[in-house]
Parts: structure tokens; sequence; C-alpha cells
């Protein structure tokens, strides 16, 4: 797999731990790295509602558990998502008109849908 589970971003050769993407800015093995408990604070303002809302799965983990790295990722690409998809070292990948719709089509390549993903994105907490 050579696109980043975040964003879709082509890294053009195998990327793993530690290694960060130029689009989203997202450092595998390191960001993704969540406690249940993270989540609820960074991302849901210790609204378990809001949670629940993002990630059912999370029911019945314990807070203090790491969660799965899917789940982790969907948290950093709703925060992206949340941000605006902005390009973060479009400077050193040469890329000149990055757009939101450049994104959405990025995102497509993992099977997201940009336009689905932005209300949930919405509910996530800003800073
Ligand atoms: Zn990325």
């Amino acid at each position: 797999m050579t696109l980043c589970y975040i964003c879709g971003w082509n890294f053009k050769e195998y990327y793993s731990g530690g290694d960060i993407c130029s689009c989203c800015g997202s450092e595998y093995d390191f960001d993704d790295c969540l406690e249940k408990k993270e989540i609820l604070e960074k991302y849901c303002g210790n609204d378990r509602e809001k949670l629940h809302i993002m990630a059912p799965e999370l029911d019945d983990a314990k807070d203090e558990k790491n969660v799965a790295c899917d789940i982790a990722w969907r948290f950093i690409r709703l925060k992206w998502v949340k941000k605006g998809c902005p390009f973060k070292w479009a400077k050193e990948e040469k890329i000149e008109h990055w757009t939101i719709e450049d994104a959405k089509k990025q995102l497509k390549t993992i099977r997201y849908d940009y336009d689905t993903l932005l209300p949930l994105a919405n509910k996530i907490i800003n800073g």
C-alpha cells in the first residue's frame, strides 16, 4: 500500500512507521497512537455522545486503551477535513494549486466521500 490511509496521498513508495504524509502531515505510528480518552478530549470535547456518533465501536472500550489504527485514522481524517483538507508540505512536493476539489478526488482513491465526511468532521472540536 502506498496511499496514505488518512488522506489518500500517494507516497509513491511503500511507507511505514515514522513516515510523515506530505499532504495531511500525519506521522504514522505516532499521531495514530491514540487512547480512547485522548480522542474523547481532543476530538470530542469529552462529549461521549459525539464519540458514539463518530465511533460506536468504542462504546465498550476502556478509556485508557489504545484504539485500533483505523479508528485513529478516522479521527485524524475528520480533523483534516474540518481544517479544509490543507496540503501541509505543498512546496516540497511542488504542488501549486491545491484545492478542495483535489482533496475530494484524493479521498475517493481511498473510498471516502468528502460530502459524507463533512457533517461528521464539523462535530470535531477546534484545537
Ligand atoms: Zn495523508
